[in-house]
């Protein structure tokens, strides 16, 4: 199985806004990674992303990705604190 990190920076406009609602809408947020991917937050932790949406457990940044594109970790993108 494949390790990936991935680098995001959380900013005012967060993208994953978008992606968390699409997929929470379909409920698959809670499904699984396909691949073992660690998200660098932009607090400075890294963390062991498990499902399609969930956050960072020192900032409470929430980091979400497309169930259609899970297979690439590049994909995840930021949705903001708490979101
Ligand atoms: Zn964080």
């Amino acid at each position: 199985m494949s390790e990936t990190v991935i680098m995001r920076n959380g900013s005012e406009f967060e993208p994953g806004m978008e992606v968390a609602d699409k997929v929470r809408d379909v409920g698959l947020g809670d499904t699984p990674m396909p691949q073992k991917t660690y998200v660098q937050c932009s607090c400075g932790e890294k963390y062991e992303k498990k499902v399609l949406i969930d956050e960072c457990p020192h900032c409470h940044m929430t980091y979400a990705i497309s169930h259609a594109s899970a297979d690439d970790p590049q994909n995840v993108l930021a949705a903001g604190i708490d979101y």
